[in-house]
Parts: structure tokens; C-alpha cells; sequence
């Protein structure tokens, strides 16, 4: 056995136990297509996050965002599909042995790969509302809006509309953060995929889960902070190595 196989062994063998919670960032969705913050890849360059992250910048000049997700964002979440990492989460869910997905990603494609139960720390960008209103708006809704003006409004007080996403300059929405930290005191393992783990709250979830008794393990294609805390470190692509920890036979 090579020293892999051996270290894949133990995780496989720590995931089968069950009390799994996963915590995922945006190279969960890497092989997804959608490039990931830090990433190399055209479209941070094309647009500045600065602008259409921010929500300063958002109640200033909405229409930044909105040319953004018009022109980048909205033909990534159509595309966008679950890879075998995703997939992979689900079916941990449906053995039992994974209770929840905590996620900082906005592309909902855990939902679509299967998983229930997800914590969407940073919202959804498949979600919108009104900005004087309230009235919420599903994705077709505030497409639909966007075809007829920059930026979009709201059908009943023309109000602005805002995406469900945590902009840089929000706060995290409390039920979701409250929730991520009882699964992090409450975990058996906590397994991190995608994360560089280098911004609160990522960098956090880990510590609770560690200094609550979970074991951690990091599957991750590059070191990250936490690295020292880990008692599984798996340097590789999300979407080979954990079909691996689901994978119940060898291959023939
Ligand atoms: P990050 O971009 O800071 O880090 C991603 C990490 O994943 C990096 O360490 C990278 O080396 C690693 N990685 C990249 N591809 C991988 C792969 N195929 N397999 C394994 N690891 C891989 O992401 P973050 O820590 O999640 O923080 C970025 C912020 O930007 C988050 O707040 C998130 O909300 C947002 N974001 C979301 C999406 C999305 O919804 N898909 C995409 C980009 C950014
Ligand atoms: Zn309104």
C-alpha cells in the first residue's frame, strides 16, 4: 500500500463511523466550471470584486452588479452542474453518515446534487429580492426583470433588486452561522473540501470542530491555515478524491 492508500484508508474508515459535517468553499465547485475567488481565470479580472462584491458599492450603483451577473454570473449558475464531489456529499447524506453540508458557496449546486440539509453561510445567488419591499424573487423572476431595465425592479413598488448573497460589508446571517457552530461543536469529523480557509468565518468552523473533539480532515488542493490542526490532510482535486471516500468496492 502506498502511503495514500493508507491515509485514504483511515479517512474512508472515519467517514463510514458516521457524525460527518462537511464545510465546503468555492473549490468544491472548481470542477464545476465556476472558477473559484482566488482562482486564475478571466472573468476577476474583467470585473472588479471590489465593485460588484461589495455592498457599498452595490446601494451606490446597483447596475455594476447587475452588468456583472448579466454579462458572467448568470450563464455560470445555468451551466453550472454537480460534479462528483457534490454528488459524493449527497450520497453520504442518504447512508446516514453525513448530517449537514455547511457552505460558503452561492451556486446551490449541493441542492442540486441531492443534499438536504445545506447552510448557505453566504446565501444564494439563485435567490433575490426587493430592496424597499422585501418582495422575494425566484432566479426566472429576476431574469425576466433584467430583460426590461438596469437594474431590475421590483413588480409592486419599483424598488431596486438585490441578490440573496452575503455581499462583503454584510453580516452573515445569524440562524445560518448559529447553526454552522452547533454542527461544528457536534461533529465526529469535520471534513473541509475546497476551502483556503484563510477569511472568518471558513477560518473559524474548524477551530470549534477541533476544540470540541471533532477530528478534522482537509481535502484540498493547496496548504491552507489550518493545515497544523489536521488529523487527515488529502492534497487533491474535490471531485476525485471524495468519490473515493464513498466508493464502497475496489475497482475491478
Ligand atoms: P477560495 O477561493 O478562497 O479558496 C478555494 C480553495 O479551493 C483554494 O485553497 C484552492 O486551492 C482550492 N481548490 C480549487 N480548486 C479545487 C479543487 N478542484 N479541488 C480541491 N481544492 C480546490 O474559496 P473560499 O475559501 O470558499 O472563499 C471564497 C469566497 O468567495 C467565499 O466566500 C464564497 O462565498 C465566494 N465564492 C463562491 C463561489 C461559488 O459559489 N461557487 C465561487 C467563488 C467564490
Ligand atoms: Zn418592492
Amino acid at each position: 500500500m502506498k502511503s495514500n492508500d493508507i491515509l485514504m484508508a483511515g479517512l474512508k474508515e472515519a467517514v463510514a463511523a458516521g457524525g460527518v459535517v462537511a464545510f465546503t468553499g468555492a473549490g468544491v465547485s472548481a470542477e464545476s466550471g465556476i472558477p473559484t475567488y482566488r482562482g486564475t481565470g478571466g472573468f476577476w479580472t474583467q470585473y472588479d470584486p471590489d465593485k460588484y462584491a461589495a455592498i457599498d458599492y452595490f446601494l451606490t450603483d446597483p447596475s455594476y452588479y447587475w452588468s456583472f451577473f448579466r454579462d458572467v454570473r448568470r450563464d455560470l449558475l445555468h451551466k453550472a452542474r454537480p460534479n462528483p464531489a457534490h454528488t459524493a456529499l449527497a450520497e453520504m447524506e442518504r447512508r446516514g453518515l453525513l448530517e449537514a453540508v455547511i457552505t460558503q458557496n452561492i451556486d446551490g449546486l449541493h441542492q442540486a446534487a441531492g443534499s438536504r440539509r445545506v447552510i448557505e453561510l453566504h446565501g444564494s445567488n439563485r435567490r433575490f429580492s426587493c430592496l424597499d419591499c422585501g418582495r422575494e424573487y425566484a432566479l426566472a423572476e429576476a431574469e425576466a426583470a433584467l430583460e426590461k431595465e438596469l437594474p431590475p425592479r421590483c413588480g409592486e413598488c419599483g424598488g431596486v433588486l438585490r441578490p440573496g448573497i452575503v455581499f462583503f460589508g454584510e453580516m452573515l446571517p445569524a440562524r445560518a452561522v448559529d447553526e454552522a457552530h452547533d454542527l461544528a461543536r457536534r461533529a465526529r469529523l469535520l471534513l473541509v473540501i475546497g476551502s483556503s480557509l484563510v477569511v472568518y468565518p471558513a477560518a473559524q468552523i474548524p477551530l470549534i470542530a477541533k476544540t470540541s473533539g471533532a477530528r478534522l480532515a482537509l481535502v484540498n488542493d493547496e496548504p491552507t491555515p489550518a493545515d497544523d490542526l489536521a488529523d487527515w490532510i488529502v492534497r487533491g482535486k474535490a471531485g476525485e478524491v471524495m468519490p473515493e471516500l464513498v466508493r464502497e468496492k475496489p475497482p475491478a
